[in-house]
């Protein structure tokens, strides 16, 4: 259904990276709306997950000009599929879960969003209008994006919420270039994706994997049970989420995985590590 995009003419680096994800739109409409909100503040990438009906009619009459957004918008059937390559997670949410997550603010979550695109493409994630993201999809994130509306009456419009952000980001790139510090953000170092860092950050691909493998050891060394799960395997994802890993870290955490496994007699059978093996040669975690 999606074709193949042509090269981004974005402004700089940090806004083409910068990856708005829809998540099982209902109405068409709203994803004109925020082709339109996005163009209007010189954002392009646009992923669609399972939208209920795209492209149409509707979508197009609201995208107004902005229909090479649509043209070039990529539909995927998964959350996974837009997320795989991405180094950093935010998910937006009108309110408050379960577990407690980390949440931001627009301003704040448009400078986090900024300084990891220099590692890799970002994705703000944006759930359905009748009930937001789940549990599950909002635990793929490392932040928790809150635009502060009224209590009382706090979930705006698909596209208004998409608006908010792309203005903050819009800002921030507006800021720096007036400042003449076009490259500000690279000047603390604290985490992978830094500059000077030096191994690359992990990609979400890449961290699914590392937890696919954890709940399966967990669950041969009987730590870990299934059937009663306790929010174990959410708990671990915010903790590991905070850590912001490395490529080497995940490979690393993986080799323990592995040895732990083969202590408990369990490895080399299992489909999750099967299925997400690290890099030939580096998954014995040794540096
Ligand atoms: N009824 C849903 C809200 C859906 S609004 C719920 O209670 O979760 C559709 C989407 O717009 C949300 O999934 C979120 O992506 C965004 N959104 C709406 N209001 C928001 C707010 N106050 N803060 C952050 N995102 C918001």
């Amino acid at each position: 259904m999606h074709k193949p995009s042509p090269p981004l003419e974005g402004p700089d680096a940090f806004q083409d990276q910068i990856r708005i994800v829809l998540v099982e739109t209902s109405h068409s409409g709203n994803i004109g709306a925020v082709a339109r909100a996005m163009k209007n503040m010189q954002l392009a990438n646009l992923w669609l997950v399972n939208p209920k009906s795209f492209p149409d009619e509707a979508s197009y009459a609201r995208a107004a000009g902005a229909s090479d957004i649509l043209d070039r918008a990529k539909v995927v059937s998964t959350l996974d599929e837009a997320l795989e390559d991405c180094v950093m997670v935010l998910g937006t949410s009108a309110r408050g879960r379960k577990i407690p997550w980390p949440v931001v603010p627009p301003p704040e979550a448009a400078v986090i969003a900024a300084e990891n695109s220099q590692a890799g493409p970002v994705a703000l994630v944006f759930g359905r209008e009748n009930h937001g993201l789940s549990n599950d999809e909002l635990h793929r994130c490392h932040y928790h994006i809150h635009i502060p509306s009224n209590p009382d009456y706090s979930s705006l419009n698909l596209s208004m919420a998409v608006q908010i952000m792309c203005y903050e980001l819009r800002m921030l790139y507006l800021r720096n270039l007036e400042t003449g510090e076009g490259s500000h953000y690279l000047k603390p170092m604290t985490a992978p994706g830094d500059d000077g860092w030096d191994v690359p950050a992990a990609k979400v691909g890449d961290v699914e994997g590392f937890y696919s493998h954890l709940e399966q050891t967990l669950h041969d060394v009987d730590f870990h049970r299934r059937d009663n799960p306790r929010q174990l395997m959410s708990r671990l994802r915010r903790l590991f989420q905070r850590a912001k890993l490395d490529q080497m870290e995940i490979n690393i955490l993986r080799g323990v995985l592995s040895a732990v496994q083969k202590a408990a007699g369990a490895s080399g059978n299992n489909k999750s590590t099967q299925a997400g093996n690290p890099p030939a040669g580096q998954d014995d975690g040794h540096v």
